[in-house]
Order: structure tokens, then C-alpha cells, then sequence
């Protein structure tokens, strides 16, 4: 499919914490040649704000989900069904972001995290849709409970959001429908280990995102990032890749088209 536009994967716009509206959001985004945008949702009231958002949008769409943060409100009882249904929707095209994140100590338990992020990967195998995924400091427990997860759904995919660089997932996912998609830090002067990551990722297993309002990327590093910058991300991936921004771009529909089984428009 030839396309000359990118998409931005992963950002958090249909309830903006700087209270920036949606409108400008896709204006500025289409002035940086950015015209497709799917938003994620962080737990069930938010998830049914990124879904109402999408559904007034052609060019954006949802995900649904919860957050590891809020691990610890997930039931099976009270939630599985209700994320099962929304996640049904069609305008939803994956389910999360959710995961596993030891970063914070304050963090739910790791047997709270457990119990969502497997019933998120049901939900997402059951469903057909690919999971997004959290993880930070937890690689090895995360591919631990998708190995588990891919006993039950074999066709399970799903993408690595905001990579932090983890050397061994990207052997994982080698002979797997999982990719991994790259947010603004992968161009902070810093990032020398995500860039080493970057090497090592197949092209077409290869995703950008901005996770906005989060990670701005140089050159708007420590602004609110928007859906617009992930063009700075492109950019800097094509050319650090030593690819042309359009062959990039095709690349990455033709990955997230995949992964989508086209049903993005
Ligand atoms: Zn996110």
C-alpha cells in the first residue's frame, strides 16, 4: 500500500490532562503529515472516552485497556466482560495499554498485575486484536505471561509500546506476531541503548508513537507532546535507518496494516 503520511500508534488525546481539545490535536497533526491517530485508553471509564473520541473521528481510533498502575481496581468479576464488549467495538483496534510495571514501588502487586495482563491477553486472543503493552522493569515476567498466553491463542500479537530497549524481547518476538514501537526518547541524546535496539529491530516488525502528552522528541524535547511530533520521530528513525522518509512510512503502514489485518482506513 503506498501511503505518504504516518500514524502515530500510541497517545492519550481523548481526555488531554492540559486540556488541549481533540480538533487542534488532528489540525496540527495533518500539518505535519500525521493524519492517523489511535488513542489509549488507561482503565474502563477512560477506555469508553478513547472509543466515544474515535467514534466521532474516521482517522482516529481506540484502545482499551488498563494500566498496570491501576492493577489493583481490576476484578474478573466486575470487568471482563466489560472490556470484552468494548473491546468488541469495531472502531477499537487493540486492547490495553496494560502490562506489567515494577518500576514503582507504590505499584499495585505483582499478583494484581498478573491477573489483568492475562486477562487482557485473553481478551486481545480471544478477540483477534493485538495487545498493547507496558512494561517496565518486568521483561522477563511479561514475555513469561505471553508465552503462557500464546499456549491458549497461538495467533496472539500485540506490540511492545514505548520500547525501553530490552535486547532479549526483540529475540522473542522474532517468529511471533509482535512488534515494537519506538516513542520521542528514542531521540534523546541519552537513548544510546534504544538505538542500539533500534538496530537490532527488523524493519518489519517496526512501529513509532509519540505516547502523548509524554516523551516529546527532540527537537520539542520537555514540551506537552501531541500526536504531530511523532513526524520528528520518523524522521529521526529514517535517518538514523538511512531510509527515505516515504519508504519508511510505507513500511510502517504496510507493518501496522498487518497487524491491524487492514482494518485501518
Ligand atoms: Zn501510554
Amino acid at each position: 500500500m503506498k501511503v505518504n503520511f504516518w500514524t502515530d500508534t500510541h497517545a492519550h488525546i481523548h481526555d488531554d490532562e492540559y486540556g488541549r481539545n481533540v480538533d487542534d490535536f488532528i489540525s496540527m497533526a495533518y500539518d505535519k503529515n500525521v493524519k492517523r491517530i489511535i488513542t489509549i485508553g488507561i482503565d474502563y471509564d477512560d477506555s469508553i472516552k478513547a472509543l466515544k473520541t474515535a467514534e466521532q473521528y474516521n482517522n482516529i481510533y481506540a484502545a482499551v485497556g488498563m494500566h498496570p498502575e491501576y492493577a489493583d481496581k481490576y476484578t474478573r468479576e466486575k470487568y471482563y466482560e466489560q472490556f470484552y464488549k468494548l473491546a468488541s467495538n469495531k472502531k477499537v483496534v487493540a486492547v490495553g495499554e496494560t502490562g506489567l510495571d515494577f518500576y514503582y514501588e507504590e505499584n499495585p502487586d505483582e499478583k494484581y498485575q498478573n491477573i489483568l495482563f492475562e486477562d487482557m491477553a485473553d481478551i486481545a486472543g480471544s478477540l483477534d486484536k493485538p495487545l498493547v503493552i507496558h512494561s517496565r522493569n518486568a521483561v522477563e515476567k511479561t514475555v513469561k505471561i505471553l508465552d503462557k498466553a500464546l499456549e491458549k491463542h497461538s495467533s496472539l500479537k500485540g506490540i511492545f509500546h514505548c520500547f525501553d530497549g530490552s535486547i532479549s524481547v526483540l529475540d522473542w518476538i522474532k517468529d511471533k506476531n509482535f512488534y515494537i514501537s519506538y516513542a520521542g526518547n528514542v531521540t534523546f541524546k541519552s537513548a544510546e541503548n534504544l538505538r542500539q535496539a533500534l538496530i537490532n529491530t527488523p524493519v518489519d516488525k517496526l512501529l513509532i508513537e509519540t505516547d502523548s502528552p509524554y516523551l516529546a522528541p527532540v527537537p520539542v524535547r520537555g514540551k506537552k507532546n501531541m500526536p504531530a511530533n511523532v513526524s520528528y520521530t520518523g524522521e529521526y528513525v529514517a535517518e538514523f535507518l538511512n531510509m527515505p522518509y516515504n519508504i519508511l512510512m510505507e513500511q510502517l503502514e504496510n507493518n501496522l496494516q498487518k497487524l491491524m489485518k487492514g482494518g485501518l482506513q
